[in-house]
C-alpha cells in the first residue's frame, strides 16, 4: 500500500497497525512523490491525503487518473464536507474516509478495494465449480444451479475461499485471516457463513466441528 500523508504521528501509528495487519506500507509525505511512486505501479492501492504540503491530493489523483493508471485510491479528508467527498468522487477516487476515522475501518477498506493480485487478474475466466454452484474470481459473480446469486464483498471473498479449496475443510483461523486479517474477531466467521448459506443453501456449508467449513455445493 502507498500511503501519502504528511502527519508524521499519523503516518508513524498508521505504518505500525497496518504492518500487524498484514499490509505492506510504504509512505511519503509529498503529492509529488506519491503520484511518482504511484506511476511505478509496485502498488495495489493508494491511501491519499488530501491536505499535502506541496498541493493538494485532488491534484495528485487527477494527474494519476490523466496518466491512465486505475490504482484505486482512498482519500483521506480532513474536512467532512459533502462536497470534499464528490469532489474527490468525481476525480476518480474509489473510496475516502473522513479524519478522524477507525484503523479497523481503514484495513477493511483497503483490503475491499486494493486491486485484484495478478493470479486472479491472469486467471483467463478459471472457473472454480464446486457441486452446483460456479465461481468467476475475475467478474466476481457466483451461480448455483445457473442462477445467479448476490454477494457482498466480503461474502463473496469467502465464497472464493472455500470453494478454492476445492471441497476440501478450511479451518477456521485460516478463513478469519484471509478475508478479516489478523484483527478480526472469531464470531464474524459464523455470522458470515450464516448469511453464505441463506444465499448458497443450508447444506451448500457443512461444519466440521473444532475444526472449520467446507463447501460441498
Ligand atoms: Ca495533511
Amino acid at each position: 500500500m502507498l500511503l501519502v500523508e504528511d502527519e508524521a504521528r499519523l503516518v508513524e501509528s498508521l505504518t505500525k497497525g497496518l504492518r500487524t495487519a498484514d499490509v505492506d506500507v510504504t509512505a511519503v509525505r509529498t503529492g509529488r512523490d506519491g503520484l511518482r511512486l504511484a506511476l511505478e505501479d509496485g502498488f495495489d492501492i493508494m491511501v491519499l491525503d488530501i491536505g499535502l504540503p506541496d498541493q493538494e491530493g485532488f491534484t495528485v489523483l487527477r494527474k494519476l487518473r490523466a496518466s491512465g493508471s486505475e490504482l484505486p485510491v482512498i482519500i483521506l479528508t480532513a474536512r467532512t464536507s459533502a462536497e470534499d467527498t464528490v469532489r474527490g468522487l468525481e476525480r476518480g477516487a474509489d473510496d475516502y474516509m473522513a479524519k478522524p476515522f477507525s484503523f479497523d475501518e481503514l484495513v477493511a477498506r483497503v483490503r475491499l478495494r486494493a486491486r485484484a493480485r495478478p493470479e486472479e487478474e491472469q486467471g483467463s475466466a478459471q472457473l472454480i465449480r464446486v457441486g452446483r454452484c460456479e465461481l468467476d474470481p475475475i467478474e466476481r459473480t457466483l451461480a448455483c444451479d445457473g442462477i445467479d446469486v448476490p454477494l457482498s464483498p466480503r461474502e463473496f471473498q469467502l465464497a472464493h475461499l472455500l470453494m478454492s479449496r476445492g471441497g476440501e475443510v478450511v479451518p477456521r483461523a485460516d478463513a478469519l485471516q484471509e478475508v478479516w486479517g489478523s484483527a478480526a474477531r472469531d464470531n464474524v466467521l459464523d455470522v458470515y457463513i450464516r448469511y453464505l448459506r441463506t444465499h448458497v443453501g443450508q447444506g451448500a456449508i457443512e461444519t466440521v466441528r473444532g475444526v472449520g467449513y467446507r463447501f460441498v455445493g
